[in-house]
Formats: structure tokens, C-alpha cells, sequence
């Protein structure tokens, strides 16, 4: 078993220069376009593995093997969109209203299935692919797992009430993540709508939408009344054109694990979002460390389905276990090497278990040239005031060689939400005269989350400078 040091970096999301580079100091010169063995992978996976993601993601596939998709393979694919927002502006009636809007629209036969994601067709029957969780926790969280499965997210904000926390946790997690957003100023039917003052706050956090001269897509919305949804969904389907999102369908099938349960009839069940190739009844899978064959596939209207391709949500039945969201799915040739895959990752979650490689602040950048610039840190305090003095300070840290980015700053306790962010982003978090409630603390050791705590903000600061300057060290 072997994989080139290019397919190996790209599986890791890391510089193929970077690898070789590391792979000289342990005093194996190849070059980028050469195969190593899957010992040596599994040593780099482990060199780099300073981020959670990383080493998940791409330990999982080396097991795998396969190819990247070349560009003559590539076919367009439909957009995968996720709702954000605070609680209560409307983020479900919203994912319920395209659904319906749907249904009203011709898309014939077939009663709404909730499997965790639906389609809907455009009137140029394109199709937009919506995930049914909504809310930047289980975007992050997926994140985390080195799952990269939403394109684009719609930011609801409620035109009655404006910015608020999670709206702005939500902006912060997607700025993280680096993914286009659109917002949907929702509720615009209620008298105390202001949308004029919800494009002002998103100003505030350097969101420009383009009623104010910027590029960021927004779209006044009702979820109640399905005022403009096709305006919403217009603004998907540019954005998407944008994007070029493109997938290889004729190649054996690979996706994710959106939704997975238990069914008291039916067994294990898990919703899996096909990514590329074409999923089909019969085909031998292995997803996480479970492995099986598809015995039935249901579609989101309820209906059985031969084959799924990229993009298309289907509820796969013929699972072995229930699978966690988030888990990768990968089809193999047969049932002999689906047990070896299933075997291999399943070693590779137990030694995970023991050695998780702690994200600290010597370490993160310890091996990454291009990303060194960059420092991120999530910062809670216990008051505004301190937050912002904060922030403003660790700003000022930043230079050309390398900058701090604030990914999410906040006031309160630590909580899990901060936790997903930070991991998901290689970031400390940095706690002034706050502490993590429980499970935000479990999530953050399990994970090798770093936590720091100060009271005192110089000492703060010393201490991110000390280690913004030990990062640009000669290292190499
Ligand atoms: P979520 O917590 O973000 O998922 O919000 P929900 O979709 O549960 O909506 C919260 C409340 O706002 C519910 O009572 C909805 O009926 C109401 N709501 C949602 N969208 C609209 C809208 O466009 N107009 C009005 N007037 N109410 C809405």
C-alpha cells in the first residue's frame, strides 16, 4: 500500500512542500510526486497531527487509497447549503418553507422524509442540496471530524430583533471555516422589522451585504409567510455558479455521514451525503470503522432509490452499527477489504484514544510555513469591556511575519460551542476571568484543546507574544 506524497498532502490539507520537507528531517529524501509505504504516511499523519481534523481525515482515507479526480472526470454539482443563526429567527421555519416550497413546485410524489438533508429543484431544474441540522455547533463539529461538507451557509437574522450572540458565534464559525455566505433577513413581516438595521449591525462584523455596496449576498425574507424564498434560492444557485462546484460521478462512490440512528424496525441507519462518485444498491462500504452493503437506499421524498450521486442526500440501509455524523463513507471493492479498511480505522481511533497529540501553543505551527502566518486564538472574557481590550491588544501583536486572527471572541464561560471552533481551527482558547463549564473542559481535553487562563491582561499578551515569536524560531 502506498500513496504519493502529493495525494498524501492533499488528504491532509497540508503543503505537498511541507511533507518533503518533512520527510527530509527524518532522513528520507523523496520528492513530491513519489510513493511512500503506509508506515512512513501514518509517521507524517502523526508529525503533522497537531490538528484533530487532520489526522482523522486523513489517517481514515489512507486505508482507502484512491486517486484524485482529473479535471476532464469533473461534472458540475448541486451547491450543499447550511442555516445559521440565533435561536428562534427562524432558522427551522426557514429549512420547512424551501421544503414545502418544494413539494408546491411540481418535484411530484412522495411524502417529506426527514433523513437529516433535502433537495429542492430550481426552475431550471438545478438542484440545491439543504442540510436539516441547523446551527454552527454541528457545522463546527463536522468540521472538527475533517468533514468540509457545506458550501454555502445562509445566515438567518431575524429582521425584529438583529445581531445577536449566536448570530454572531454563527458569522465567526463561518468566517473560521471559510465558507460564502448568504444572509436571509428573515421575519419581514412583522411590524417591527428593520432590515436597514440588521445590514448596519452586520457592518459591525465586517459583513458587507450588497444592499450596502458589498459582496455578500442578502435576501429579505419570511419564512412564515414564504415571502421571496425564490429570491433565496436565486441567490444560492449565483452564488454556487461562483463557487464551480464540480464532482467526478462515475467513480465508486464517497461521502459523509450526516444523521445516523438506531431504527427499532430497520436496523442502523445512517443519512450519507454523497461527495463524489455514484453510490448504488449492492455496493461494499466501510464508514468510520463499521462496514457493510447496501441493501436499500431511501430518498428524502420517501422513495427508493437505485443510486445516489454527488451532492444527493440518501438513507442508506445494510449497516453493521450506527455510525456517528460526520464519519467518512467510502465504497471498496469487496468484502474482504472492507474489513481490512474497517479493521485499520478502527486501530487508528483506539491509538487516537491514547495519543492525541495536544494542540499547544509550540506546537501548532511547528510545521507549517504558509499557515504560520496566521495565529488564531478564540478569546472569552468576563465582560465586554474586556473582551474588546483584549482583542484590540493581541491585534497589536500582530506582525508582517505573522498575524493573530481573533476567530471568535466573547463574553461568558468557555462552553462546547467555543470548544468546536477552536479545535476545528488549530486555536487555543484563551479564558480571561473565565473558566469551561464541564463538558466544554471534557470536549477539550478529548480533543487537545489548549486552555489558558489569566487575569491580567499584560500577562496575557507576553504570553501569545512569547509564542508568536517561538513560532517564527528556526525551527526547521
Ligand atoms: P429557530 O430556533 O431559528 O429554528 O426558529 P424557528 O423556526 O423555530 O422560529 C421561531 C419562531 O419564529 C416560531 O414561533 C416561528 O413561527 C417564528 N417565525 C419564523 N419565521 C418567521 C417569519 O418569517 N415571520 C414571523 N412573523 N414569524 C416567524
Amino acid at each position: 500500500e502506498a500513496i504519493t506524497v502529493q495525494e498524501l498532502a492533499k488528504r491532509m490539507g497540508e503543503r505537498g512542500a511541507d511533507l518533503v520537507k518533512s520527510l527530509f528531517k527524518l532522513g528520507m529524501p523523496v520528492t513530491i510526486t513519489e510513493a511512500i509505504d503506509q508506515d512512513t504516511a501514518e509517521l507524517l499523519v502523526e508529525e503533522f497531527g497537531h490538528r484533530i481534523n487532520r489526522v482523522s481525515e486523513s489517517d481514515v482515507e489512507i486505508g482507502v487509497g484512491g486517486e484524485q479526480d482529473s479535471p476532464e472526470t469533473l461534472r458540475p454539482r448541486p451547491p450543499v447549503v447550511t442555516i445559521m443563526g440565533h435561536v428562534d429567527h427562524g432558522k427551522t421555519s426557514l429549512l420547512d418553507a424551501i421544503r414545502g416550497a418544494d413539494v408546491v413546485s411540481g418535484e411530484a410524489g412522495g411524502i417529506t422524509q426527514h433523513i437529516g438533508a433535502y433537495q429542492v429543484a430550481l426552475p431550471d431544474k438545478s438542484k440545491v442540496t439543504f442540510l436539516d441540522t441547523p446551527g454552527h455547533e454541528a457545522f463546527t463539529e463536522m468540521r472538527a471530524r475533517g468533514a468540509n461538507v457545506t458550501d454555502i451557509v445562509i445566515l438567518v437574522v431575524a429582521a425584529d430583533d438583529g445581531l445577536k450572540p449566536q448570530t454572531i458565534e454563527a458569522i465567526n464559525h463561518t468566517k473560521a471555516a471559510g465558507v460564502p455566505m448568504i444572509v436571509a433577513i428573515n421575519k419581514i413581516d412583522k411590524p417591527g422589522a428593520n432590515p436597514q438595521k440588521v445590514r448596519e449591525e452586520l457592518l459591525q462584523h465586517e459583513i458587507m451585504v450588497e444592499a450596502m455596496g458589498g459582496e455578500v449576498q442578502d435576501v429579505e425574507v419570511s419564512a412564515l409567510k414564504k415571502t421571496n424564498l425564490d429570491k433565496l434560492l436565486e441567490a444560492i444557485h449565483l452564488q454556487a455558479e461562483l463557487l464551480e462546484l464540480k464532482a467526478n460521478p462515475d467513480r465508486s462512490a464517497e461521502g459523509t455521514v450526516v444523521e445516523a440512528k438506531l431504527d427499532k424496525g430497520r436496523g442502523p441507519l445512517a443519512t450519507v451525503l454523497v461527495q463524489r462518485g455514484t453510490l448504488r444498491v449492492g455496493d461494499i462500504f466501510v464508514v468510520g470503522a463499521i462496514s457493510g452493503k447496501v441493501r436499500a437506499m431511501i430518498d428524502d421524498k420517501g422513495r427508493q432509490v437505485k443510486e445516489a450521486g454527488p451532492s444527493v442526500p440518501v438513507e442508506v440501509l445494510g449497516l453493521s452499527g450506527v455510525p456517528s455524523a460526520g464519519d467518512l463513507f467510502t465504497v471498496v471493492e469487496n468484502d474482504a477489504r472492507a474489513r481490512e479498511v474497517a479493521a485499520y480505522r478502527q486501530t487508528v481511533i483506539d491509538r487516537k484514544r491514547t495519543t492525541t497529540a495536544p494542540v499547544n501553543l509550540e506546537n501548532i505551527f511547528a510545521s507549517k510555513e504558509d499557515k504560520a502566518k496566521v495565529y488564531p486564538l478564540v478569546i472569552k472574557a468576563d465582560v465586554q469591556g474586556s473582551a474588546e481590550a483584549i482583542v484590540n491588544a493581541v491585534n497589536r501583536i500582530s506582525n508582517e511575519d505573522i498575524k493573530v486572527r481573533v476567530l471568535h471572541s466573547g463574553v461568558g464561560g468557555i462552553t462546547e460551542s467555543d470548544v468546536t471552533l477552536a479545535g476545528a481551527s488549530g486555536a487555543p482558547i484563551i479564558g480571561f476571568n473565565v473558566r469551561p463549564n464541564a463538558k466544554a473542559r471534557e470536549i477539550a481535553e478529548r480533543n487537545g484543546v489548549e486552555l489558558q487562563y489569566y487575569d491580567v491582561i499584560y500577562h496575557l499578551t507576553d504570553a501569545v507574544r512569547a509564542a508568536m515569536a517561538g513560532e517564527l524560531g528556526p525551527l526547521m
